[in-house]
């Protein structure tokens, strides 16, 4: 039977870990603060935005809530993400997508000041991501590399393939892959021979953002799979972009859903939120 690698257990070590940091950081005067920002009521992002404030509120983090109707101006968000940059005694400043069709997502990414952007998507996080200096790094993939490395997975030489190139996980994981001497290949929706590119990988990262595509006609036998993906099937239950009961027995080790990759985004959140008031200190 393969390894199950238990987000759950590893993203409760590294809260753990976070929040005897933010202990040993406000014995020193630091105060830590995230503001959070949510436009409309779109039910999801209010259970993320709500499992967000309360990580801030188990690891000692302060969380500013800023809850926006539906018809809030792009103005008016911007004038409140520049507020927040000015302001010292907040460290993190994070609006949770997607958001209203009027409001300009990209705009709204770069109003973020870049050493407050704790989901990593500003353009000079991603570039310094890019060029390997130091920047916050998107959480999910900076979760899967944590995944990885605490499982004892070795990525170093290993031929990496992620199916998916998205801008949140795709992309940078393909960087943060080779930041760790892995050998990559993105595959994508217009990828030829898709299975023969998945089958070349020791280690597999799907987010294609399609209920158990990856059955284990896309793998090869040993091989560690990572499944981003998060769907509700027609029951109502929570289920991935790989097709777990087909493929986990022929790979080494695999990651469930849930309790695989999800509750790593939120780890990472927190991570880089105490690196924040950390470096600003
Ligand atoms: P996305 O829709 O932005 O990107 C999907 C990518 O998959 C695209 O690059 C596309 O080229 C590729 N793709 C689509 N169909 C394909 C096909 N048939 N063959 C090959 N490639 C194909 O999605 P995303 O934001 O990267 O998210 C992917 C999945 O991960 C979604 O299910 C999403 O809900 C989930 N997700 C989970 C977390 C988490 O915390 N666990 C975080 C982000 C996203």
């Amino acid at each position: 039977m393969p390894q199950i690698i238990d987000g759950k257990a590893i993203s409760a070590q590294i809260k753990d870990e976070l929040k005897e940091k933010v202990a040993a950081l406000k014995q020193e005067g630091t105060s830590l603060c995230l503001a959070v920002i949510q436009v409309g009521n779109d039910p999801a992002s209010s259970v993320y935005v709500g499992n967000k404030k309360k990580a801030c509120a188990y690891i000692g983090i302060e969380s500013l809530s800023y809850e926006l109707d539906e018809s809030t101006t792009q103005e008016e968000l911007l004038n409140l993400i520049k507020e927040l940059n000015k302001r010292q005694d907040v460290n993190g400043i994070l609006v949770q997508l997607p958001l209203p069709g009027h409001i300009d997502e990209d705009l709204v990414i770069r109003t973020i000041d870049p050493s407050k952007d704790v989901d990593g998507f500003h353009p000079q996080s991603v570039g310094t991501l890019c060029i390997g200096q130091k920047g916050f790094v998107s959480c999910t993939p900076a979760g899967i590399i944590q995944l990885l490395k605490r499982s004892g997975i070795e990525i170093a030489g290993k031929e990496c393939v992620i199916i998916g190139r998205s801008n949140i996980v795709g992309k940078p994981m393909a960087l943060l892959l080779l930041r760790e001497n892995g050998t990559v290949t993105v595959a994508h929706s217009k990828t030829a021979n898709l299975k023969d590119v998945a089958k070349r990988a020791d280690i597999l990262v799907v987010a294609v953002g399609k209920p158990k595509m990856i059955t284990r006609d896309y793998v090869k036998e040993g091989a560690v799979v990572i499944d981003v993906g998060i769907h509700r099937n027609e029951n109502n239950k929570l289920c991935g972009d790989v097709d777990y009961d087909d493929v986990a027995p022929i790979c080494s080790a695999i990651t469930p859903v849930p309790g695989g990759v999800g509750p790593m985004t939120i780890a990472m959140l927190m991570n880089n939120c105490v690196e924040s008031a950390a470096l600003n200190r």
